[in-house]
């Protein structure tokens, strides 16, 4: 008894290389559910969209009839996200995390939690867990995750944002913890500067969180640069003022 997966050109990665087609063959015991199947080739259920069985959508609790043909596709981009979730990210992806919160996005970061701490922690601050591990996603107790895909924060981040697109507001969040920046005075903050920045600069800002201080050119002329892709790419503007 055999299944006939016609995988999308998205999730052809997480397959085998022998199997990295637009059609392959499995074998199938003939009771195993559709989302057994799925993550059992390697693709965790977060990367599927709409799922059919011989052209029917189908859940992912169904079991195939022997001989059926399966498509996969992955989900729609943007991808919809629960309201008011911010974001987790697995231990690979600090600068991903710090580029994230830069642009203002909610971005925990888990550098010391380990797998089954970031499930949960995940679940419980309602988070989209992001990783490259996928075993990750295909724990049973995740409430909602992605794959992210490429190497370096450049590519990751092009594709955080092109999968969810998440409101964006740059400069508003701290980069190193995620805590909210507000406005304070130049005179509140002067002694901690130094001196030539405190002869170029009139604004500033201080995490609520952490005390860090910012101003407009502490990050440098590159992440404005990532700053003014990333609204180029979600296509929304900078807050004025
Ligand atoms: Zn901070």
């Amino acid at each position: 008894m055999e299944l006939v997966i016609r995988p999308a050109l998205g999730l052809r990665l997480f397959l085998a290389p022998r199997r990295r087609h637009a059609q392959f063959e499995v074998p199938y015991d003939g009771a195993a559910s559709l989302g057994h199947v799925v993550q059992s080739l390697g693709i965790p259920l977060t990367e599927v969209g709409v799922a059919t069985i011989d052209g029917v959508p189908t859940g992912p609790s169904v079991s195939p009839h022997p001989g059926a043909v399966i498509e996969l596709a992955t989900p729609p981009r943007p991808q919809k996200l629960p309201h008011g979730a911010g974001f987790l990210l697995d231990v690979g992806l600090g600068t991903l995390a710090r580029r994230l919160r830069l642009l203002g996005v909610d971005t925990a970061y888990g550098n010391d939690a380990d797998d089954a701490d970031l499930v949960e922690r995940a679940r419980n601050d309602r988070r989209i867990l992001l990783t490259q591990d996928r075993g990750l996603l295909m724990r049973r107790a995740l409430w909602a995750g992605a794959y992210v895909r490429g190497q370096g924060a450049d590519a990751q981040l092009a594709d955080v944002l092109d999968r969810f697109a998440p409101p964006l507001a740059p400069w508003t969040r701290c980069s190193a913890c995620n805590g909210a920046l507000v406005g304070v005075p130049k005179d509140d903050v002067a002694n901690r500067l130094e001196p030539g920045t405190r002869l170029r600069y009139e604004q500033f800002a201080r995490c609520v969180s952490c005390g860090r201080v910012y101003w407009h050119g502490a990050h440098g002329r590159r992440l404005d640069a990532v700053v003014a892709a990333a609204l180029k790419t979600v296509g929304e503007r900078a807050p004025t003022g």
